[in-house]
C-alpha cells in the first residue's frame, strides 16, 4: 500500500501514522520528498481500514497494491484451479460444456435433451428446479420432483448436474442431487447463501450479478473460498447498461480480464447474456476465444413450447452446429472440446 501525505504535512502526522501501521504488525517506510512524503507500506495490507487511513490527518491519498479478494485473486494462487468431478475436470484445457433447458419441465423434455447435448459432447445437464422469477404469477420450478427428473436424465447419459439454489433453505435437498449448485445473477450478494456454500463439500458456481463491478463479484466468491470451499466456478452473464436490444451486455474485455484477476475456472453463458437463440452460437466462439473454460447453453427441444427462456433457447440441431464451430475456436486457443458419447 501507497500513502500519499498532503504537501508539507506535520512530522507528528506522519509519525502517527507509522505508530499506527507498526503496531498492525507492517512495516512502513516513509520516503520523505522536498514538498510531500509518501509512506510504502510493506506486508499484507488486506485488513487494514482504507477509510480510516483516508480520514487521518494530513494523508492525501491512499492507494492499495494487494487485491481485497485474497483467496480468488492470481496474484495469490498462479496457477489455475482445476475442479474434478467423477472425472470431469472444468477449469484445464478441456472446455466444459453445461448445457440443457432454463427449467426442468417434464421426465420426457430433460431425458430427449440429455440425450442430444450429450451426443454433440456436453457432460454437464442444467435445469432450474428452482427458478428466480421476475413475477410471482410465472411458473416457480418443479422443485424437488424437478431434481429426480434432472438426476435421472443426466444418470441415464453419463452426466453431471448443474441446477440453481435461490435460498438457504434449499441447499439440503439440492445436495442430494446435483454435482454442482449454481448460485444466479440475483443472488450473487446474498451473503447468508454464500456463506452456508462455504461450508458443503460441493462445487458452487456463482453467476455475476446484474449490476455487479468485477472487484464485488470476485468479493462474493471470497465469500465461499473464505469459508472453506475452495470449489469455486465464476459465470458470466452479462451485466444490465443503457442498451436494451439485448437481454444484457456481455464484456468480451471482462471474460479476458477475469482470468487475469483471478485463478479460478470461469463459464460464460451466452443464452442469458444476449436473451436471443441467434446469438447464442456466434457469443460463445467470442467467449471461448476470449478465454472462458466453458459454457453454459439453453437448449429446448422445442424452444417455441419452452416455459420459461424459449427466446433464446437453441435447439438440439443448432447446439451441435455450434459445437462443430466451437471446435475450431478452441484449437485455436489450446483448448479442446470433450469427446462426444458414442
Ligand atoms: C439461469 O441460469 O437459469 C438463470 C436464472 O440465470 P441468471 O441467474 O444468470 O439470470
Ligand atoms: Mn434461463
Amino acid at each position: 500500500m501507497i500513502i500519499v501525505m498532503k504537501s508539507h504535512a506535520p512530522k507528528e502526522h506522519i509519525e502517527h501514522i507509522i505508530r499506527e501501521l507498526s503496531a498492525q504488525k507492517l512495516k512502513p517506510v516513509p520516503l520523505y520528498g522536498t514538498e510531500r512524503t509518501v509512506i510504502a507500506v510493506i506486508g499484507d495490507e488486506r485488513n487494514l481500514d482504507i477509510n480510516h487511513l483516508r480520514a487521518l490527518p494530513s494523508v492525501s491519498n491512499v492507494m492499495p497494491v494487494l487485491k481485497p479478494y485474497k483467496l480468488a485473486a492470481r496474484e495469490t494462487k498462479q496457477e489455475d484451479t482445476i475442479i474434478e468431478i467423477k472425472g470431469v475436470k472444468i477449469g484445464g484445457t478441456e472446455l466444459s460444456i453445461m448445457a440443457g433447458p432454463c427449467s426442468v419441465e417434464s421426465q420426457e423434455q430433460m431425458s430427449l435433451t440429455a440425450r442430444a447435448v450429450s451426443k454433440s459432447g456436453a457432460k454437464i445437464l442444467r435445469g432450474g428446479a428452482f427458478k428466480p422469477r421476475t413475477t410471482p404469477y410465472s411458473f416457480q420450478g418443479h422443485e424437488e420432483k424437478g431434481l429426480k427428473m434432472i438426476r435421472k436424465a443426466a444418470d441415464e447419459n453419463n452426466m453431471l448436474v448443474i441446477t440453481e439454489v435461490m435460498d438457504a433453505s434449499q441447499i439440503d435437498v439440492i445436495l442430494k442431487y446435483a454435482d454442482i449448485l449454481q448460485v444466479g445473477a440475483r443472488n450473487m450478494q446474498n451473503f447468508t447463501l454464500l456463506k452456508k456454500l462455504g461450508k458443503i463439500k460441493k462445487p458452487v458456481m456463482l453467476k455475476r450479478g446484474l449490476c455487479a463491478t468485477l472487484k464485488e463479484f470476485l468479493l462474493a466468491a471470497e465469500y465461499i473460498l473464505a469459508g472453506g470451499n475452495q470449489q469455486v466456478i465464476l459465470c458470466e452473464r452479462g451485466i444490465r447498461t443503457y442498451e436494451d436490444d439485448m437481454r444484457n451486455t456481455l464484456s468480451i474485455g471482462a471474460v479476458a480480464r477475469i482470468k487475469e484477476l483471478s485463478h479460478l475456472p470461469l463459464i460464460v453463458d451466452p443464452s442469458h447474456a444476449t436473451g436471443m437463440a441467434s446469438l447464442v452460437s456466434p457469443v460463445a466462439l467470442a467467449a471461448v476465444a476470449a478465454g472462458a473454460n466453458g459454457l453454459m447453453i439453453e437448449v429446448h427441444p422445442n424452444p417455441t413450447t419452452a416455459l420459461t427462456d424459449g427466446d433464446q433457447s437453441i435447439t438440439p440441431e443448432a447446439f451441435e452446429n455450434m459445437m462443430a464451430k466451437l471446435n475450431l475456436v478452441a484449437v485455436a486457443v489450446g483448448k479442446e472440446l470433450p469427446n462426444k458419447k458414442l
